[in-house]
């Protein structure tokens, strides 16, 4: 009887291993068509001044609306994107939407014309060697500067990078400097970098994880990480990004701590590119 068991479950098992490896290989094969089948758009979530409430910069971020599954989210759909190389087409494609976004609504909406446009990067794509080129063409036929372009890469990503190939990842760093593209350390804090390297590296901008805004955990303890890391921009001379702030008495924290720049529920959830447009339509207006 026990055996009849275990080999029943050891079916199941099978079954459901099976069942996950398909599910798996359809949605690559979803992904790969994406694109062309128009199911990919970017959403749009504001970065403002903690001092003034002023919009200075927006961070584009991939939407999947699959025809069957509804939306998936790009925390399922970026990790397969790269881990089959997919997110090279993916992530070039995400790049040029948002830089000609930009460019449109610079023309546009000349009250909008200092916006930049943060984009995420994974570590795939820092480490193609036809990224400077791709980013070269692009901004060429878009017509936008550098200077406008952030580029978002995870803390874990870059060092990752660091490690395996230095001299290529600085000389992919140093081009992107050259080109005035400022480069954003995302999701800071949850990596493991040294700071000693953190101070050789070309970066402009860190975004403190958003992980330690939430006060459920061990309660004054992020406070105090918050504030090292708000230190520790000051003292490299970086911008400092909070992400993920929810509430009032988050900002209230952050305010305090002297952080500069902040994005979150509190202030807008990414946005569709109409509800963009309805916003900066009534925001031309009042100017006039
Ligand atoms: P991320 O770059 O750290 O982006 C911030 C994430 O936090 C976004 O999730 C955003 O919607 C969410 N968020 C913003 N404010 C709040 C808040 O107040 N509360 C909460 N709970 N969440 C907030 P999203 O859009 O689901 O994206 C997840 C991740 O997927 C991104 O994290 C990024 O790592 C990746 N991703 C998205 N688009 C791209 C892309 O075009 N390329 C690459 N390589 N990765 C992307
Ligand atoms: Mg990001
Ligand atoms: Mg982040
Ligand atoms: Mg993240």
């Amino acid at each position: 009887h026990a055996q009849k068991k275990t080999t029943s479950r050891s079916v199941l098992y099978d079954a459901s291993m099976q069942r996950r490896v398909s599910e798996r290989l359809q949605l690559e094969t979803d992904l790969q068509q994406a694109i062309q089948n128009q199911e990919l758009y970017l959403h749009y979530q504001p970065i403002v001044s903690l001092e003034t409430g002023e919009i200075t910069a927006f961070e584009a971020l991939l939407r999947w609306h699959h025809p069957t599954r509804g939306l998936i989210s790009p925390a399922e759909f970026i990790p397969l994107a790269e881990e089959t190389g997919l997110i090279i087409p993916l992530g070039q494609w995400a790049l040029s939407q948002a830089c000609q976004r930009l460019r449109l609504w610079q023309e546009e909406f000349p009250h909008l014309s200092a916006l930049s446009m943060s984009v995420n990067l994974s570590g795939v794509q820092l480490s193609n060697p036809d990224l400077i080129k791709q980013i070269d063409e692009l901004l060429e036929s878009v017509g936008l500067c550098g200077d406008s372009l952030k580029l978002e890469i995870t803390e874990s990503f870059l060092m990752e990078n660091m490690i395996e190939n230095p001299l290529a990842a600085n000389q992919i760093l140093k081009q992107l400097k050259e080109r005035q593209i400022k480069l954003c350390i995302d999701d800071f804090g949850t990596g493991y970098s040294s700071l000693s390297y953190l101070h050789h590296l070309p970066i402009d901008i860190l975004k403190i994880d958003r992980s330690f805004l939430n006060s459920k955990t061990e309660k004054g303890k992020n406070s105090e990480i918050v504030k090292s890391i708000v230190n520790l921009a000051k003292d490299l001379g970086l911008a400092l990004v909070a992400e993920g702030i929810e509430t009032e008495k988050q900002l209230t924290m952050l305010k305090q701590l002297q952080c500069d720049y902040g994005q979150g529920y509190l202030f807008a959830k990414p946005l569709d590119v109409h509800t963009l447009y309805q916003l900066f339509d009534q925001q031309a207006k009042s100017l006039n």
